[in-house]
C-alpha cells in the first residue's frame, strides 16, 4: 500500500522517532506547528478515526496513554493539545490515523 506513514512506521521512509512499541510509532512533525509537534500514528494501517471499531479501538486508548507520556517527558505541565483531522472538512492529508500532539505554547480555540 502506498501511505507515508505505512513505511514510517516500517522505517522505509525516514524519521525522528521520539517514541515505538509494538503497537504505535510516534515522531516529529515534518512541519511542526508549536514547539513540540509529534505525530502518534498506529503500526496497522487505519485510515482516519471514522474506521475505528470495536475491533480496533483499544489503540485509542494505548496512544492516549503515549500521548500522556510523551507530554511529560517533554516538559508540557502548563497544557497541551491531541488532535485528529478526519476527512476533508477536518483538514486530514495523510490517510493513516495520527494524532497530532502540539504544546510549548497556548492554543487557539476554536480551530480555524
Ligand atoms: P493531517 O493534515 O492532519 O493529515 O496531518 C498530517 C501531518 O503529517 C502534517 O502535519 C504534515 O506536516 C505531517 N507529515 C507529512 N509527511 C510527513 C513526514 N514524512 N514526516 C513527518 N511528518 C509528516
Ligand atoms: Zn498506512
Amino acid at each position: 500500500m502506498d501511505c507515508v506513514f505505512c513505511k514510517i512506521a516500517s522505517g522505509e521512509i525516514p524519521s525522528t522517532r521520539v517514541y515505538e512499541d509494538e503497537l504505535c510509532v510516534a515522531f516529529k512533525d515534518l512541519e511542526p506547528q508549536a514547539p513540540v509537534h509529534i505525530l502518534i500514528i498506529p503500526r496497522e494501517h487505519i485510515a482516519s478515526a471514522a474506521e475505528i471499531t470495536p475491533a480496533n479501538s483499544s489503540i485509542v486508548a494505548h496512544i492516549f496513554e503515549v500521548a500522556a507520556k510523551l507530554a511529560k517527558e517533554n516538559g508540557l505541565a502548563k497544557g497541551w493539545r491531541i488532535v485528529s483531522n478526519v476527512g476533508e472538512d477536518g483538514g486530514q492529508s495523510v490517510k493513516h490515523l495520527h494524532f497530532h500532539l502540539l504544546g510549548g505554547r497556548s492554543m487557539a480555540w476554536p480551530p480555524g
